[in-house]
Order: C-alpha cells, then structure tokens, then sequence
C-alpha cells in the first residue's frame, strides 16, 4: 500500500464530534504493542499490517467490525496500552488542526474483566471503571500537551445490553471527568431485534434524567427504522450517521425541524456500503441541500485509513462547497455536547476564523 501524498489542509480549525477511539489507533503502536505484550500478530510491519485490516474499497460494516479482531487483543486489558492511545490520540487530533473532539469508546471492550467472545482477550483485573479513568487521565494530559479540548462518550453495545447500564452509571460518575454522553454502538441499532433491548432504553432513560447526552447509532446501514426508535425512545439529541432517514420522508421531516444533529462520515460510510459508492448520489449532499444540522468525520481512522482532512476533502469532491463544509463545523459545535462555556468560546474562535456562519 503507497502511502497518501499529503493534502493541503484548507481547513484551519476544526471539530470531530464522531470517531472511535479504538478505532484511531496508530498502525505503528500496535506492532509496538504486540511486541511488548509479547502478542501475536501475524504481520510485522506497517504496510502488511494495514493491508490486513484497512477496508480500502466499499466493503461492509460487518467487515469493518471484524477488522477490530485483529488488533484489540494487543491493546484491551492493558492500562499502560490503553493510555498510549489516549494520549497520542490528541496528538494526532491536533495535528489535523482538531482543537475540539468527542471520542468514544466502549469501556468493556478495553477491558479484561468482561467475559468476552468477541475478542481474543487474557481475563485480568483491568476493569471497564479502571478504562475510563485512564482514559481521562491520558485525555487531559493530551489536551495540556497539545492544546486541544477533548471530551468522552461511552458507548454501549448493541448486542451487549448486559453492560448498558454499568455504562451508563460510568457516565454519570465520571461527568466532571469530561464524559459527557452515551452512545450505542455495534451492529446498526434495530428496534426489536433483540429481546433484551429495554436494557439499552434503561440506560439511555437514566442518561437522560441524570443530565447525560446522548447520541445513537442508527440509520447508517440499517433502516430509518432505526432513528425513529433512537429519537421516540432513548432520547437521541445526534444522531451517529443516520442516512436512511432519508427513506422515511415523514421522520425526515421532523429531523429537519427539530433539527437533529447527524453526525455523518463520509468515508466510513462509501467503504461499509451504508451508502452508494458513487459520491454524486451521497446522503450529505441531500442534507446540505436541505439545511439539516449535518457534521462531517472520520469515524474510525485504523481501518478506513483517513483522517479529517481526508473526509472533507470527500465532501468538497461530491460537491459541497468550502462554505458548506465549513457549516459542518459550526453545526458541530453548536450541537456538541461540550460545556455551556467551552461552546461559547469555541463559536467565537470559529467566527474568528471563518468569520460568521
Ligand atoms: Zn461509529
């Protein structure tokens, strides 16, 4: 694989409102990594590590969920592991001109506590509890070193409900710690597929009463279905993705009005097939006709081989306009879930810099 040439960055100040933490880990660290460990990788170097896992043609979410197999063991259960990639996680943001981020995660993926068949993991005694509070350890040492604001949401999972409300008591603890909302992530979100979904509903109800956001994955390759679950029945402020919303013209509608943030990411979404490979026919470029409360991302960086430059650099090729892009970014601060104040200072940078949008 030939590395990228580098693109001119037109973009100066940017915000990312949906990326993976474990899914924005540098190539270079997991080799590191697994040699620490003394893990197993079947490839030992960059190029051959990349050509294992990166999805670089339309693919599938099930294929992009699969290529986390490969380098989770290396790094869950490992604080020492689970710091390095925290802290050079605002290092990178930062040299993509990011001075705000929400990164997510899923606390028990990065542990070893958890009975897990998904992963090939040692049990240990690194708990989901023990995952947050390193990560915002490493966060708020990233942000003093780099200059940058970052907060946290936790993600729930979806064929997980057994841990949704442990995530949610998570957030709530660790509010002043800069976690600022739940998520739920995994398979696209399905209304009914799974029996014990009111654990979800449960935990995204407490999220809601005790001042937590939320955010939920939905519509990105499943139905608008979906969204609609996400928005009647776990208090969704944004939406993750959310393309087809666009099926349901009625829910579109309210989408509209009530102006939900989608937090759509370009690239993520050609390479998972969630959306059509030819770029004229993407969602976004209906959202942007329409004046949706849309933002752009990178979603998961490790697999998709982009970063935020690279996903608007996508939109300018479909056909948005600098301007357009730029829109994105206010939307996104206006529709984060940072602090009263932060916002404020943020929307004033941003008009500093591009001037009133
Ligand atoms: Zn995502």
């Amino acid at each position: 694989m030939e590395s990228k040439p580098k693109r001119k960055d037109r973009f100066s100040y940017k915000i990312e409102l949906h990326v993976h933490l474990d899914g924005a880990i540098r190539p270079q660290t997991v080799l590191e990594l697994a040699r620490k460990r003394g893990q197993h990788l079947e490839t030992s170097n960059v190029e051959d590590l990349k050509a294992d896992i990166v999805l670089t043609k339309p693919s599938s979410l099930r294929k992009l969920l699969h290529s986390f197999k490969v380098f989770m063991p290396v790094v869950a259960g490992d604080r020492d592991a689970v710091k390095r990639i925290a802290y050079e996680f605002c290092e990178d943001c930062a040299k993509e001109n990011i001075r705000y981020v929400e990164v997510r995660y899923s606390p028990h993926f990065l542990s070893n506590t958890q009975p897990m068949s998904e992963f090939d993991i040692a049990p240990g005694d690194f708990s989901p509890r023990d995952v947050v509070e390193t990560v915002n350890e490493s966060l708020k040492q990233g942000q003093k070193d780099f200059d940058i604001k970052v907060n946290s949401i936790l993600c729930c999972i979806t064929h997980r409900p057994e841990w949704s409300l442990e995530v949610a008591q998570l957030c709530k603890e660790y509010k002043a710690d800069g976690v600022v909302a739940i998520d739920i992530a995994g398979e696209d979100f399905e209304p009914g597929k799974d029996p014990k979904e009111c654990l979800h509903k449960q935990a995204f109800t407490e999220a809601y009463k005790s001042g937590i956001h939320r955010t939920v994955h939905a519509g990105e390759c499943g139905p608008s279905a979906g969204v609609k679950e996400a928005l009647d029945h776990m208090y969704a402020e944004r939406i993750g993705h959310g393309y087809h919303v666009l099926e349901d013209p009625e829910l579109y509608e309210r989408v509209l009005r009530d102006k939900i943030h989608l937090e759509t990411c370009p690239i993520s979404s050609i390479r998972t097939k969630a959306c059509p490979e030819d770029i004229k026919k993407h969602p976004l470029l209906k959202f942007v006709k329409d004046a949706c409360n849309y933002s752009i991302n990178t979603d998961d960086p490790i697999i998709l081989d982009n970063n935020l430059t690279d996903d608007y650099e996508t939109a300018l090729d479909m056909g948005l306009t600098e301007d357009q892009v730029i829109t994105g970014i206010f939307n996104a601060a206006r529709s984060s879930f940072a602090s009263a104040e932060d916002k404020k200072q943020i929307l004033s940078d941003l008009v500093r810099v591009y001037g009133p949008h």
